[in-house]
C-alpha cells in the first residue's frame, strides 16, 4: 500500500503503472497543470438507496483524476496534498460546478427528486468565501441547494468549531443538507453532535464491513442509528458490500445505504444507463 512504500510516495492503482511511485512534489506539480487544463478530472457517481425498498434517493459524487500518463488516480492519493497546498479550493469549486451540471442534466431527463452529495474538505469549507462561492455556482448553474447534501468529516468539523457552527448555520438557512462523513472514526465528542446543525450522519464503512458477524461493529452501528434517530438525523451506512449486511441494517432501521453491493462509483454515462434507467422517473 501507499503507506508501506514510504511517507512521501504514493502508489497508484492503474495496472499499467502499478509499480511506479509518484512523489508528493510531482503530484503537486501535476495537480496544478491538471487544474489549468480542466480536462483531467471527472466525477464518478455512486447510488444511495433507501434501506427499506431499495429506491434510489441520491448519488454521491466522487472525484477521479485521469492522469495523462498514470491513468485513473484515486482521490486518496491526492486530496490530502490538494488540501495542504490550498489547491483544494479551485478543485473543490470544479467539483461543485460539475456536480451541479450533472444534476441539472438528470433533472432535465425527468429525475427531479435526486439528492446530490458532495464531499467538502475542511480547508475548502473554512475558506473565507465558501458560502458565497457555492451559492453563486448553484445560481449560475440553475440548481437549488435543497437538492444538495454537503459531506464533511468529523475531524474537519472539530477545527475552529465556533466558526464551523456559523458556516453550517448559514448553509442550512440557504437550504443545504449537511452530513457528517466517516462518523465514528474521528475524535469529536458526542456533545458536539447536539451543537452542530447537521441533518445526517454517515456511518463509516469500517464499521459496516463487519456486519452482521462482528458483534462489536453491530453494537456500534445499531447504537449510532438509534442515536441519529433520537437526534432527528438521517443516517446513511456506507460500505454495504453484502446482502447479509443490508438485512442487518434493515433490522436496525437504518434510513439509507450505499456500497458495492448496489454499485461501485460509475462514470456519469454509465450511471445514467445502468442505474437511473432502471428507475421510474419522479419516483419519491
Ligand atoms: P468518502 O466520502 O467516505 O467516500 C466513500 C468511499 O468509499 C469512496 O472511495 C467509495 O468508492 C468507497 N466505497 C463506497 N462503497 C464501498 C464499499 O462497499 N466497499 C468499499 N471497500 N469501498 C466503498 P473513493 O471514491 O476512493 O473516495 C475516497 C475518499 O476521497 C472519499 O471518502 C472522500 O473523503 C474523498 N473524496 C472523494 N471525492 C472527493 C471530492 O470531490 N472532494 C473531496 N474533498 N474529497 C473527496
Ligand atoms: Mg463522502
Ligand atoms: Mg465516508
Ligand atoms: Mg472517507
Amino acid at each position: 500500500t501507499a503507506k508501506e512504500s514510504g511517507r512521501n510516495t504514493y502508489r497508484f492503482f492503474s495496472s499499467s503503472m502499478k509499480d511506479k511511485l509518484f512523489s508528493r512534489f510531482q503530484i503537486e506539480n501535476d495537480l496544478r497543470k491538471a487544474l489549468k487544463s480542466d480536462t483531467q478530472f471527472e466525477l464518478y457517481y455512486q447510488p444511495i438507496n433507501t434501506t427499506i425498498n431499495g429506491t434510489l434517493e441520491g448519488v454521491e459524487a466522487l472525484v477521479r483524476w485521469n492522469h495523462p500518463e498514470r491513468g485513473v488516480v484515486s482521490p486518496l492519493a491526492f486530496i490530502d496534498i490538494a488540501e495542504e497546498t490550498g489547491l483544494i479550493v479551485p478543485l473543490g469549486q470544479w467539483v461543485i460546478r460539475e456536480s451541479c451540471r450533472q444534476l441539472r442534466w438528470w433533472q432535465g431527463m425527468g429525475y427531479t427528486s435526486l439528492t446530490m452529495s458532495v464531499n467538502i474538505s475542511s480547508r475548502q469549507f473554512r475558506h473565507g468565501s465558501f458560502v458565497e462561492d457555492i451559492q453563486s455556482i448553484l445560481v449560475e448553474e440553475g440548481v437549488s441547494p435543497k437538492h444538495f447534501q454537503l459531506e464533511i468529516t468529523e475531524n474537519g468539523l472539530m477545527e475552529n468549531t465556533e466558526e464551523m457552527i456559523n458556516t453550517l448555520k448559514r448553509l442550512r438557512e440557504i437550504g443545504f443538507r449537511i452530513a457528517i462523513d466517516d462518523f465514528g472514526t474521528g475524535y469529536s465528542s458526542l456533545s458536539y453532535l447536539k451543537k452542530f446543525p447537521v441533518t445526517s450522519l454517515k456511518i463509516d464503512k469500517s464499521f459496516v464491513f463487519g456486519l452482521p458477524n462482528d458483534l462489536g461493529d453491530e453494537a456500534i452501528v445499531s447504537s449510532t442509528i438509534q442515536l441519529a434517530h433520537r437526534l432527528g438525523l438521517y443516517v446513511i451506512a456506507e460500505g454495504v458490500e453484502s446482502q447479509d449486511a443490508l438485512v442487518n441494517l434493515k433490522q436496525h432501521d437504518c434510513t439509507y445505504v450505499q456500497g458495492y453491493y448496489f454499485s461501485k462509483p460509475l462514470p456519469a454515462d454509465q450511471f445514467t444507463n445502468e442505474i437511473l434507467s432502471r428507475r421510474t422517473k419522479n419516483e419519491d
